[in-house]
């Protein structure tokens, strides 16, 4: 069994960036710079937000962190997104998710700039990674694909279960594992809360991709001998030998599952470092963009 360790094969990733940054920025160029939104304090959110500026610190970019109460209007909002589609100076900005529930998520999504568009989020993006065209993908699919690339896992032909449609993870991955492409190129399920015989579907599966928000739901009498597994799944349990009281597990019951498979991605250090890193990869883009015009 292969561990797709998403911890080392980012320091891999993150040190070629690093270094194209220092090759880049030798004369007096100014560094990538990316900017992130933070609303409220939901600790989660914060501790996203708090990696993600540390990521981009470690390969030399600059960052910008702004933190504002979980009583900022929408109108408020949309004023910052304003000011950084305007900003120069920054290439590219996230809006961390959740937002507060009276703040519309769509709207500011409408309102950032698609070419600062990190995230991948806005519809100009989603839309063109439909079609095939140059875009921001979504950084936890783009992470996944990059894991595929690297591990050098066969996509081509194979048959590849999604479970859960979100915007952010199920749906655009879905997409990605179709299109014809290397990685990609497999014959997709997508699978949701309202799919029927998933054990039959997720048997039959050379791939699974779980993204459904429930610990251990995916269990050894439900994958095929040797598929490829990849959690997405981020779940807090109780754990009393914990100092923190708990821990984070994914979706898929990985130490039954393990023993069965070809590759698995851990829960935390799989799939979790490798979306900071497309993050990271994706303001690239966008600087580099500025620069090349393309
Ligand atoms: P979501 O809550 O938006 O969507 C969950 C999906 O699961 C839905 O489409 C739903 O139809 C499906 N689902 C629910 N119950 C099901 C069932 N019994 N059978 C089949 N499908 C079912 O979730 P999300 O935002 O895509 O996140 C999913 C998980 O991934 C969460 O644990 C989240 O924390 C994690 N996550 C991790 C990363 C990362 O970087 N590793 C990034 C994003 C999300």
């Amino acid at each position: 069994m292969i561990l797709l360790d998403g911890n080392k094969l980012s320091t891999i990733i993150r040190k070629e960036i690093s270094d194209r940054v220092r090759d880049f920025c030798k004369t007096d160029t100014r560094p990538p710079h990316l900017a992130a939104i933070l609303i409220g304090d939901n600790p989660a959110s914060q501790s996203y937000v708090k990696n993600k500026i540390k990521a981009c610190e470690e390969v030399g970019y600059a960052s910008t962190l702004i933190k504002k109460p979980l009583h900022t209007t929408e109108s408020e909002l949309l004023d910052i997104v304003q000011r950084l589609n305007e900003n120069k100076e920054i290439d590219g900005y996230i809006v961390q998710l959740p937002l507060p529930r009276h703040i519309d998520e769509m709207k500011i999504n409408l309102a950032i700039d698609p070419s600062k568009d990190v995230d991948g989020f806005h519809p100009n993006n989603f839309g063109r990674m439909a079609l095939g065209i140059t875009a921001y993908h979504p950084a936890t699919p783009a992470g996944i694909m990059m894991m595929f690339d690297r591990y050098q896992i066969s996509t081509e032909g194979k048959h590849c279960v999604v479970l859960g449609r979100s915007n952010i993870v199920g749906t655009p991955i879905s997409l990605l594992m179709s299109k014809k492409t290397k990685p990609g190129n497999a014959t997709v399920t997508i699978a949701h809360s309202r799919t029927e015989n998933l054990k039959e579907i997720c048997l039959s599966a050379d791939i699974i991709i779980a993204a459904l928000g429930i610990p251990f739901f995916v269990k050894a009498d439900m994958v095929k001998p040797n598929a490829v597994i990849i959690d997405v799944g981020i779940n807090k349990i109780e754990d009393a030998s914990n100092p923190r009281g708990y821990r984070l597990v994914g979706d898929v019951d990985f130490e039954q599952v393990k023993n069965k498979v070809s590759a698995i991605t851990p829960v935390p250090g799989g799939v979790g470092p490798m979306t900071i890193t497309a993050l990271i990869e994706n303001t690239w883009k966008a600087y580099s963009k500025i620069y090349n015009n393309n």
